[in-house]
């Protein structure tokens, strides 16, 4: 079968720390050449396209920062060169946004997050046109990335309130990104759905719903917001994201505790951000919780 990633990948912005560490470092050991360009660079995109990228790869809305991009305008740059256009949904939820129908070519979720839901099971989903699926098929198979069957029964079921889940995510997490934004001790939020965001007229346009996932950037440095953290109650500590209990955790003392601080700096993750994954309790449990947190 003829490789469908011959000459090489371009990933535009943030993406999964695992996604990272594979296209920055082990794709390249299997001889596929690959570029890692920031949002603010999409300037280079024609030009890495020109040398012979077959694939893009993105994540919208990314993380921690939430910056989104344009799907459909980079669907059509991409296939201007024949190159295919991959986006990871897993922040957004195939509710809230369907890359496919925007022009994309390839679709991947972690279904560890809102597919599955209840923070209980690891898997994942690739979506696509059959030609593109089929090749992925038998290195799935050999490679043994395949879940197990009590992982499958727990995903299916969970599939099944997949909509009214995220449609209260999305709800409570607009709630609780206008009560933050209020705040005195929030230096900013950034959520899709405020309309002050820089990314809020492109997720009006490419998105139905504006997630259960944003990032606060609290007053002060590192260690305050380290303070604010730890006294919630509400909130468990912890990375992951996606599912029914809502989720606090600081990107600079975990997801991105290994990233250079001077590349951190450059991708704009800075060390007071608080990312929130928002779930189904009480929304205004939720914002009590991170008044008495940040007010404490
Ligand atoms: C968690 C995550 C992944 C990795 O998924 P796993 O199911 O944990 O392997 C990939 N992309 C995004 C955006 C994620 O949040």
């Amino acid at each position: 079968m003829r490789p469908i990633l011959r000459d090489g990948i371009v990933c535009i912005g943030d993406a999964y720390g695992g996604t990272l560490e594979l296209i920055a470092s082990q794709l390249p050991l299997l001889g596929i050449r690959t570029h890692l360009i920031l949002g603010s660079e999409l300037d280079r995109l024609d030009g890495l396209l020109a040398e012979g990228t077959r694939m893009v790869f993105l994540e919208t809305p990314s993380n921690p920062t939430l910056e989104l991009f344009d799907i459909a305008a980079i669907a059509e740059r991409a296939h201007a060169h024949g190159a295919l256009l991959m986006v990871d949904n897993t922040f957004a939820s195939p509710v809230n946004q369907q890359p496919l129908a925007l022009g994309a070519d390839l679709v991947v979720h972690s279904a560890t997050k809102y597919l599955g839901g209840h923070s209980d099971i690891t898997a994942g989903a690739l979506m696509g046109a059959k030609v593109l699926v089929d090749a992925v098929w038998p290195w799935r198979k050999n490679l043994g990335t395949t879940p197990a069957p009590e992982t499958a029964a727990l995903l299916a079921r969970s599939l099944r309130s997949l909509v009214v889940r995220v449609q209260a995510q999305n709800a409570s997490a607009m709630a609780i990104a206008l009560a933050m934004a209020a705040h005195p001790r929030i230096a900013r939020v950034l959520y899709p759905g405020l309309e002050g965001f820089p990314g809020h007229a492109l997720a009006r346009r490419q998105m139905s719903g504006f997630g259960g996932m944003l990032t606060l950037d609290i007053a002060g440095d590192g260690a305050a917001a380290s303070a604010v953290v730890d006294r919630l109650k509400l909130f468990a500590i912890a990375p992951s994201l996606g599912g029914v209990e809502s989720l606090a955790t600081q990107p600079v003392t975990t997801t991105h505790h290994g990233v250079d601080p001077a590349e951190r700096a450059r991708r704009g993750i800075g060390d007071a951000m608080v990312r929130l994954s928002v779930g189904l309790e009480d929304p205004q449990d939720l914002i009590d919780d991170l008044t008495q947190a940040l007010d404490g």
